[in-house]
């Protein structure tokens, strides 16, 4: 069965010009970073604070911030799955157009697909922001203010609210990078879902307009996920061994 599907999921990626690879936590949890809903997940340790929360209370942003550094920390001593990978070795060979990612890690890029074919659209966790002027600021700079003053960092340059440029629950979509999700999506000739459980929305509608686009759909994923119904291929395996045979099978012809 698993060969089968890989030789059908070869046959679709080869043909296809302008794929699109649209990512969830699932293709980082090799990496080391741990997803939100499996066993020993974040949402298992910690209840996510929304945007309101954040922005209603010091003390709530202080929290935040200690329960972002820890996540960071993991991040920062994380390296590219087999999955990041074979995605840019399938955007080298050109099949892939475009990376759409939920995940916040940065490590579509450092696994070598270029920036400007990542869209991010729940942010970026490698630098923070002032929700005020936008102007940047290092998370080491924020890690610094807080063990100095015990308390949430200020914008240098307004004073205004600084927060890690991620896309909290409650919070607006970013408006350029789903605009830019959608035209790729509309663009696609294959749409690949990788580690994803395809339940946070409007994130999981761009599978759902790839289908009413009538492209083919893909599903890699170890459980089940509600769009499986909609798939033309579904794989509930893991991602590194699928990504890894799909590779060598492609590499091989
Ligand atoms: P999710 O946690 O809801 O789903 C991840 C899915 O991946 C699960 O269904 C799980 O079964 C599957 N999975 C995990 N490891 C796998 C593996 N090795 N092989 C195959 N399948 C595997 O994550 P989501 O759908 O991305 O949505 C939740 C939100 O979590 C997103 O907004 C994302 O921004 C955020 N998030 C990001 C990171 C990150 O940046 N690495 C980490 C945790 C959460």
């Amino acid at each position: 069965m698993f060969d089968e599907d890989i030789e059908e999921l070869a046959g679709l990626v080869q043909r296809a010009r302008r794929a699109v690879v649209f990512t969830g936590a699932g293709i980082s949890t090799e990496s080391g970073i741990p997803d939100f809903r499996s066993p020993g997940g974040f949402w298992t340790r910690y209840k996510p604070i929304g945007f309101g929360e954040f922005l209603a209370s010091e003390d709530t942003r202080l929290e935040a911030w200690r329960r972002f550094l820890v996540i960071r920390q993991t991040i920062g001593d994380a390296k590219p799955s087999a999955g990041h990978i074979a995605v840019s070795r399938l955007y080298d060979m050109g099949h892939v157009s475009h990376v759409i990612t939920q995940n916040i890690d940065g490590l579509h890029a450092e696994a070598g697909v270029p920036a400007e074919r990542i869209i991010e659209i729940h942010g970026n966790g490698t630098f923070a922001k002032c929700l005020s002027c936008g102007l940047r600021h290092e998370i080491a700079w924020v890690s610094d203010t807080i063990e100095r003053t015990a308390r949430p960092p200020a914008c240098t340059s307004c004073g205004g609210i600084v927060k890690s440029a991620t896309i909290s629950f409650g919070q607006a979509m970013p408006e350029q990078e789903m605009a830019d999700a959608r035209a790729a999506t509309l663009n696609a000739d294959l749409f690949i879902s990788i580690g994803s459980s395809l339940q946070v929305f409007p994130a999981a509608g761009f599978p759902v307009l790839a289908k009413q686009n009538r492209t083919p759909l893909v599903i890699i994923n170890r459980e089940e996920t509600g769009l499986d119904g909609l798939a033309d291929l579904v794989m509930n395996a893991e991602i590194g061994p699928v990504m890894s045979a799909l590779l060598a099978r492609i590499e091989s012809a």
